[in-house]
C-alpha cells in the first residue's frame, strides 16, 4: 500500500475493534450471505448490500484487489429457519404454478435491479446454492468421517453435544449450550435428531418436496448452513479475511458455519466476522404481519400507505450511510425526508463547487479534509462523521460562492478531489438520472446547450435561447442566470 492508512473493523467474534491486516499482502477476500429470492426486496437487503458495498468500495481504494463474493440463497431456506417446514422458494413456486427457478429468476433480476438503483457494485462472484449441491455433499461427507456428523432416517444432522465436547458452540453468538439446550423447543418432526441443538446438514425430501437431488443418504437438498461453508472455501480458500452478514445471521447461521469449519478442516475460514446491526420502522421491527413491510419498489413509486412521497433510491442509500452500520436504523417518512433534504444539499455544493475559481489565496481553512474523512472510515467505516465533514465543506463552499472567502488553487484543487473521491467513490453518492449512460457526459451535454443558448442570447436571438431554456424546463431542468454565466439543477 503506497500510503499509510490503518483501516479498524470491529469483529463480532472477538468483540473488539481490531486493524484490519489482510492475509495477503495486496488480495482480500470476502463473503457476504446474500438474498434469499422468494420475495421482492426491502430495506433488510438494503442494509447488507450497501454497508459491505462501502467495505469493498473503500478496501479497494486502499489499493487492494478484492474478491467480494455474495452467493444468493435459492435452495435449503425453510419456512421456520430451523430444520423444518417447507422450503420457501418451493412454497412460492408450488402457489404460483410455476418452475421454483423461476421463482429464483425473477426475484433475482428484481433484487439486482433494486441494488443498481442503489449503487451497489455487483460482486465479483454470485454463486448460487443450488449450483453447489457436489460441495455441500462432500463438505457433509467430511463431516461424518470426521466423527461430527450422523445419518438418521436418511437426513444427516450435526452433532453439536460432541462437537461442544472439543470446541466452542456459541463462540460466536456468545451463546452457551446449556441454555441453549433449555431454551430449543422440541419442534415436531425432529425427533430423528439426537438432541435439539443439532442442525441439518442434509434433509430427505418428503414426497412433495419439488427441490431434491441425489445424494449418498437420500434424495434431498442440503442444510440452509452448507452453502455458505462450501461456497466460501471454493471461492475464497481454506482460510480467507471476512465473512459478513446481518446481525439476525449470527446465530444459528454464522455459529453453524463456524462448528462447520472447524470440525471438517479444523479451523475457522474466516479472520474477521463482520455484521450490519438491523432496520426498523417507526421503532418497530419490520415485518409482514405488523403492516409496517415496504419493499424498495414501494419506496421508490412512493406507494405505501406509509410515505407521504417517493424516495430516491439515492435518498434511501444516504439515509442508511447517515448511520454507522453497527447502530439501528429507524426508517420514517420524516426522517427520509431530511435525508432527501441533506443530500440535495450536498449534490448542490458539488455542483458550485465546479463552478468556483480559484483565487491567490484561502481566506478559509479547508485542509486536511481529505484526511479528515479518511480517519473517519478507517475508524469501523464511520460514514456518518464522513458526512458530517462533507456538511462542514459545504458551509464553505457557499461562502466562497457567496464572495465572503476565496480558495487558492491548491485548496480548490484538494476540495474538489475529495468531494469526488468521497461522494462518488466510496460513499457511492451519484445524482440519479435516466439517462442510463454516463453522468459527466450527461452533464457536459446539458452545459453545452446552455453555452450554446448564453451565445444565442449575446446575439439576441431570444427564439433559440427561450427555446432551449423553456424545452430544459420541461424536462425538469431549473436554469438560473449568473454572473458567470448559469446554474442548472434537475427537479
Ligand atoms: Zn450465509
Amino acid at each position: 500500500m503506497e500510503d499509510q492508512k490503518k483501516l479498524s473493523i470491529y469483529n463480532t467474534l472477538t468483540r473488539e475493534k481490531e486493524v484490519f491486516t489482510p492475509l495477503h499482502p495486496s488480495y482480500v477476500g470476502m463473503y457476504v450471505c446474500g438474498p434469499t429470492v422468494y420475495g421482492d426486496p426491502h430495506l433488510g437487503h438494503a442494509r447488507p448490500a450497501i454497508t459491505f458495498d462501502i467495505l469493498f468500495r473503500y478496501l479497494r481504494y486502499m489499493g487492494y484487489k478484492v474478491r467480494y463474493v455474495r452467493n444468493i440463497t435459492d435452495v435449503g431456506h425453510l419456512e421456520q429457519d430451523a430444520d423444518s417446514g417447507e422450503d420457501k422458494i418451493a412454497k412460492k413456486a408450488r402457489l404460483d404454478q410455476v418452475e421454483p427457478m423461476e421463482v429464483v429468476q425473477y426475484y433475482l433480476n428484481r433484487y439486482r435491479d433494486a441494488m443498481q438503483a442503489l449503487n451497489v457494485l455487483p460482486p465479483s462472484i454470485e454463486p448460487h446454492a443450488s449450483g453447489h449441491i457436489i460441495e455441500q455433499i462432500a463438505l457433509v461427507e467430511q463431516l461424518l468421517e470426521n466423527g461430527y456428523a450422523y445419518e438418521s432416517e436418511g437426513s444427516v444432522y450435526f452433532d453439536v453435544i460432541k462437537y461442544n465436547k472439543n470446541h466452542r458452540y456459541g463462540i460466536l453468538s456468545n451463546r452457551h449450550i446449556d441454555d441453549m439446550l433449555h431454551t430449543t423447543r422440541e419442534l415436531e418432526g425432529q425427533e430423528e435428531k439426537r438432541s435439539p441443538v443439532d442442525f441439518a446438514l442434509w434433509k430427505k425430501a418428503q414426497p412433495e418436496h419439488i427441490m431434491r437431488w441425489p445424494s449418498p443418504w437420500s434424495d434431498g437438498f442440503p442444510g440452509w448452513h452448507c452453502e455458505c461453508t462450501a461456497m466460501g472455501k471454493k471461492y475464497l480458500g481454506e482460510r480467507f479475511d471476512i465473512h459478513g452478514g446481518g446481525m439476525d445471521l449470527i446465530f444459528p447461521h454464522h455459529e453453524c458455519e463456524i462448528a462447520q469449519a472447524v470440525a471438517s478442516q479444523g479451523s475457522d475460514m474466516v479472520r474477521y466476522w463482520m455484521h450490519n446491526n438491523m432496520i426498523t420502522v417507526n421503532g418497530q421491527k419490520m415485518g409482514k404481519s405488523l403492516g409496517n413491510f415496504i419493499t424498495l419498489e414501494q419506496f421508490f413509486t412512493g406507494q405505501h400507505p406509509m410515505l407521504t412521497q417517493a424516495y430516491s433510491p439515492m435518498t434511501i442509500r444516504f439515509f442508511i450511510l447517515q448511520a454507522h452500520y453497527r447502530s439501528t436504523v429507524d426508517f420514517s417518512d420524516e426522517a427520509l425526508r431530511a435525508s432527501g433534504k441533506g443530500l440535495e444539499r450536498l449534490f448542490e455544493a458539488a455542483e458550485r463547487l465546479q463552478r468556483i475559481s480559484a483565487s491567490e489565496k484561502s481566506t478559509i481553512d479547508v485542509r486536511g479534509l481529505q484526511q479528515r474523512c479518511d480517519e473517519a472510515m478507517c475508524d469501523d467505516l464511520n460514514t456518518p462523521i464522513v458526512i458530517a465533514h462533507l456538511f462542514e465543506a459545504c458551509k464553505a463552499i457557499n461562502l466562497v460562492t457567496d464572495g465572503k472567502a476565496t480558495l487558492s488553487a491548491d485548496d480548490l484543487a484538494d476540495m474538489k478531489n475529495t468531494f469526488h473521491l468521497f461522494m462518488d467513490t466510496i460513499l457511492g453518492l451519484q445524482e440519479k438520472t435516466d439517462t442510463g449512460g454516463d453522468l459527466d457526459a450527461y452533464k457536459k451535454a446539458i452545459d453545452l446547450l446552455l453555452t450554446i443558448r448564453m451565445e444565442a442570447k449575446q446575439n439576441k436571438n431570444w427564439a433559440t435561447s427561450d427555446r432551449i431554456r423553456n424545452e430544459l424546463a420541461g424536462y425538469g431542468f431549473t436554469v438560473k442566470d449568473t454572473k458567470e454565466g448559469f446554474e442548472w439543477v434537475l427537479t
